[in-house]
Order: structure tokens, then C-alpha cells, then sequence
């Protein structure tokens, strides 16, 4: 059984992020892998180090503002638990409230976990619009498609991408990369929601929160050919092959 746990789904849950659940959800259930998926908000209690798998949506600058405190306190434990590898999907808002802050376009500074070395200010400008970023799993290279919405730049020094912007702004829309990668955390600024689309991802994902689980399970190919066409058709459209 694969233990999930959703952050803050009524706070952090920007353009149909929760999509990112339930395709994990699913495509482990069309395998007969039984997943157990928690809600978790304001106030609420959670042991990250008996969970597989945390997702964490996006969401404004308001809602970042409003779960920073109460994810502040829960800080040390996640930190814990992902250096121990539990398996973690950050997108946008949640992906920012994993660096050091993230600083609004009006200058409030809103102190985020510090688990990422990286940081975040916002511009005037939102870096809106398709979004592509080739990403290397297992060596094999998959371009992942999908739209970005934030005014957010992300900046690091040390923390690994996602991957390559192929089409779109990325993290910053200067340094040409797109998310971060640190053990097993993956962030990105892909909404889409990013899994359903990309399921090569989505198995990633499963496999790694699998493995937490002290299950090497080797994941059955699925019938992916509605994910691959969808993302055929975004990446014709863009002017870029499969
Ligand atoms: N509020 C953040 C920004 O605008 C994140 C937005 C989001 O999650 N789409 O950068």
C-alpha cells in the first residue's frame, strides 16, 4: 500500500493542480497498487515519515502567505523525511515555499522552509503561456508538457533542475531551466496539471514511492496512447517533435 498525503488541497490548488493526485492515484489503482491518500490543512496533524508520497499544489501569493506559518512548523520533520526519501511533487507555489523565501512584487519577504536552496522574488511581469522542459529520467530524455502561470523567479545555486526549457520561461526566463530536483523531490512550474499528461512522470514518481515502501515492483506498461497524443498534438503545435 502506497500512503499519499495531499498539502493544504484547499489552499494550495491553483488550475486544477489536484489533477496531479489523481492521476498518481490512478495509475497506480489500474495496476492494483491500493494507495491511501490524506488530506492535510491548516492545523491538522501529519507523521511525514510514515508517507510514500506528499503533493504539494500551487497557489497566490495570498494562500502562500496564509499556510507559511503552519508549514514552518512542520518544517523539520519534512526535512527529515526527504532526506530519508520520501518522495515529494511541489508545483509553483509549492514548489517556492520549499526554497529559503519568496519575496512578493510589493517586497514582503514571506519566510519559506529553507529545505531547497533556492529563493524566489517576484517580478511585475507574470511569466504566463506554454511550457515545455526536457527532462532526463533514467537517461532517457522526455520532453514534458504543460502551461506556466507565476510571477515568481526561482534562483539557485546548487539545487539540480528538472530539467532544460525547450519552450516557455522556466524558472526565471533568463537562465534557460525549468524546476529543481533534490533526492527524491521533484518541483516544477508545470501546470496542466503536469502528471495526467505526462505519465512517464507519474511512473517515476510510483516507483520511487514504491521503493520507500521496500517494494521493487516492476510498474506494467499501460495503454499511455491518449497521454501520448495529447502531448503530441502541444508539441506540433509548438513546432517541436516528440
Ligand atoms: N504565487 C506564486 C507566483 O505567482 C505561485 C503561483 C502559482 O502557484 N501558480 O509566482
Amino acid at each position: 500500500m502506497i500512503s499519499a498525503c495531499h498539502l493544504y488541497p484547499d489552499l494550495l490548488n491553483l488550475y486544477g493542480d489536484r489533477g496531479n493526485i489523481i492521476a498518481f492515484r490512478q495509475r497506480c489503482e489500474w495496476r492494483n497498487i491500493p494507495v491511501k491518500i490524506k488530506s492535510i490543512s491548516l492545523g491538522d496533524k501529519i507523521e511525514f515519515k510514515d508517507y510514500d508520497f506528499v503533493f504539494l499544489g500551487g497557489g497566490s501569493d495570498r494562500e502562500q502567505n496564509l499556510i507559511a506559518a503552519d508549514l514552518m512548523k512542520r518544517r523539520d520533520r519534512l526535512k527529515d523525511a526527504i532526506e530519508g526519501g520520501l518522495v515529494v511533487l511541489a508545483i509553483c507555489g509549492g514548489y517556492q515555499l520549499l526554497g529559503k523565501y519568496y519575496q512578493t512584487a510589493e517586497g514582503k519577504q514571506i519566510p519559506c522552509l529553507d529545505i531547497l536552496d533556492l529563493y524566489t522574488t517576484a517580478g511585475s511581469k507574470r511569466l504566463v503561456g506554454n511550457l515545455v522542459v526536457e527532462v532526463k529520467l533514467g537517461g532517457k530524455p522526455l520532453k514534458v508538457v504543460g502551461f506556466e502561470n507565476h510571477s515568481g523567479r526561482t534562483y539557485t545555486r546548487s539545487v539540480k533542475p528538472l530539467g532544460k526549457v525547450l519552450c516557455g520561461s522556466g524558472n526565471n526566463g533568463s537562465d534557460g531551466l525549468e524546476g529543481a530536483r533534490y533526492k527524491n523531490v521533484y518541483c516544477s512550474y508545470l501546470h496542466g496539471p503536469l502528471l495526467p499528461k505526462n505519465s512517464g512522470l507519474t511512473d517515476r514518481l510510483i516507483s520511487l514511492a514504491l521503493k520507500r515502501r521496500g517494494m521493487e515492483y516492476h510498474l506494467k506498461q499501460l495503454d499511455d496512447s491518449l497521454e501520448e497524443s495529447a502531448r503530441r498534438v502541444m508539441l506540433d503545435r509548438l513546432g517541436l517533435r516528440m
